[in-house]
């Protein structure tokens, strides 16, 4: 019996590998191509100043206005999908892998899905990355970065998932206000 469980999870391990792949290949960008000054890493050398320049200001809007950084990720920009796809996007915009670096794909040049992305990074440098993602809920983390990162999107404009948590984050601190507000004294 245990043989057989150890033969299944020998037969599992290359998925389970797989599926941490793609977020480690920001760990040297430089392999697939990309070409890294500073912080920013770009796979079109001509989009730079624009990365350089998205990095920047959202860095200092976080350190302005969310708090402070105790260390600044390395920041991958890809221009092309087939860059996106080297990186493991499927439908999301951009992710971020825990204090080290977060990764946007080609139609994710937005500010604030930069400043979306630093604050999941501000948000692993205080909370650590593990327990960030085991202890605190979705719709906190989620609706923090949406709130704070002042994405110009409309609740219903989301993307699917993402829609849901931010709306049961809207309505749980709704909940946790008006609750406030009861205990006080009239
Ligand atoms: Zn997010």
């Amino acid at each position: 019996m245990l043989k057989r469980i150890v033969f299944i999870a020998l037969l599992a391990l290359p998925v389970a590998a797989w599926a941490f792949v793609k977020p480690v290949r920001v760990l040297a960008p430089q392999l697939a191509g990309l070409t890294c000054h500073g912080k920013v890493c770009v796979d079109d050398l001509s989009r730079l100043p624009e990365a350089t320049g998205l990095y920047e200001n959202a860095v200092r809007y976080v350190r302005d206005s969310v708090g402070e950084l105790r260390a600044e990720p390395r920041a991958v920009f890809c221009s092309t999908k087939a860059c996106s796809r080297y990186f493991g996007f499927t439908s999301q915009n951009a992710y971020t892998v825990a204090t080290v670096a977060f990764v946007i794909r080609d139609r994710g040049w937005k500010p604030y899905l930069v400043r979306h992305e630093l604050i999941h990074h501000l948000q692993n440098e205080h909370l650590g990355s593990l327990r960030a993602w085991l202890l605190k809920p979705i719709w906190f983390r989620e609706g923090m970065a949406y709130s704070l990162s002042q994405d110009p999107r409309a609740i219903a404009e989301l993307p699917f998932g993402v829609r849901d948590v931010v709306q049961a984050s809207g309505q749980r601190a709704a909940l946790a206000a008006s609750r406030a507000s009861v205990k006080q004294p009239p």
